[in-house]
């Protein structure tokens, strides 16, 4: 571009709240052919809300747990131990909200700050959190007051020798709504599963209907599993063969090359610290506005309205004025 195409772009750009930086991004971005969107803060808000919190394992020996009446203990001994562990641990929903929010109160995960506040909301207090150690792109590992808690993927609580079989076959309901379900052990046992939604952004559904009518191809990459991203892309309106789940934050960057490894233009879309590299690894990078100041560092264009249609605005402005100012 010239001189005087960037200045105009850029400020055009500006007063629709998108802010390109560096010199030849008006080509770049004029030239993608495919658009990557990182799911959680991008097509979808990442404000999370605890939608299920579903006990699963049985109580100690002998004890039932509070609200399982059908169960009735059957002799004194087994009275007593269910009335010992309904009162000292509370229910068995307590026990799993309790467990897991002590845990994630110390992760900045936007699956943290809604598990502690969705625990809250149903009368548990986190409790004591002694070490949190984050499992990148599985759960997070802790000692607590309550004992170790593990939280997230069946191949953490493996990781941890936890079965996560009993809970499997709830979490693949929850995530075939689209939401993210996360098991819960507390000293090696499975307590149960939650689940999380964040809303989907009404304009990522417009976005994705304007980037196919341009003939660009709209993929998507999620550290999330396969089930949630599925239920989110159809939502938007993305293919299912150009959705890739479960990538490790490491492994982002990785994914992007692969998508431009036929020699396609891509522009990664995203929010968090997770995708920094792969914004750097994008032909062109973009940031949504309201993410980390580590995405908007690594980014090329920044999304100042966080809105996902921002991104064909980028691609008008910088073929608008590229056309006209030669
Ligand atoms: P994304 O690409 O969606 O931003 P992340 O790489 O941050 O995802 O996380 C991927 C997955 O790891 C989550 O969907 C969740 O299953 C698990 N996970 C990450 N952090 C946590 C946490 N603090 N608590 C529970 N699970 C977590
Ligand atoms: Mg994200």
């Amino acid at each position: 571009a010239t001189p005087a195409a960037t200045m105009v772009g850029t400020s055009i750009g500006a007063q629709h709240g998108v802010l390109f930086e560096g010199g030849d991004v008006l080509e770049r971005v004029r030239d993608t052919d495919a658009v990557v969107f990182d799911k959680t803060g991008t097509l979808t808000r990442g404000e999370m809300t605890l939608t299920d919190a579903v006990p699963i394992s049985p109580a100690p020996d002998g004890a039932v747990p509070a609200g399982e009446d059908e169960l009735e203990p059957t002799d004194e001994a087994e009275r007593a131990a269910g009335a010992e562990y309904a009162e000292g641990l509370g229910d068995a929903t307590e026990r799993l909200l309790a467990a897991a929010a002590t845990a994630e109160r110390g992760s900045e995960h936007p699956i943290a700050e809604a598990v502690v506040a969705g625990a809250r909301e149903r009368g548990v207090e986190p409790a004591e959190l002694q070490v949190l150690q984050n499992v990148s792109g599985k759960g997070i590992r802790a000692r607590t007051e309550h004992g170790t808690v593990v939280v997230g993927k069946p191949e953490l609580l493996r990781e941890e020798e936890v079965a996560p079989e009993p809970g499997l076959e709830r979490m693949r309901e929850l995530e075939s709504e689209g939401k993210t379900a996360m098991l819960v052990a507390l000293d090696g046992e499975l307590l149960g599963v939650l689940a999380v939604a964040d809303e989907v952004r009404e304009s990522a559904v417009t976005a994705v209907e304007a980037l196919h009518e341009r003939g660009i191809v709209v993929h998507m990459i999620t550290g999330d599993n396969e089930r949630t991203a599925r239920a989110v892309a159809d939502r938007v309106g993305i293919e299912p063969g150009n959705v890739r789940a479960g990538v490790l934050p490491e492994d982002k960057a990785d994914a992007v090359e692969a998508i431009q490894s036929d020699g396609s233009r891509a522009m990664m879309v995203g929010d968090g610290i997770n995708d920094a590299p792969a914004l750097a690894a994008a032909f062109v990078g973009v940031a949504i506005g309201s993410g980390t100041d580590v995405a908007i560092e690594a980014a090329d264009v920044t999304l100042m309205r966080s809105d996902p249609e921002d991104v064909v605005k980028a691609i008008n402005v910088s073929e608008g004025t590229l056309a006209k100012i030669k």
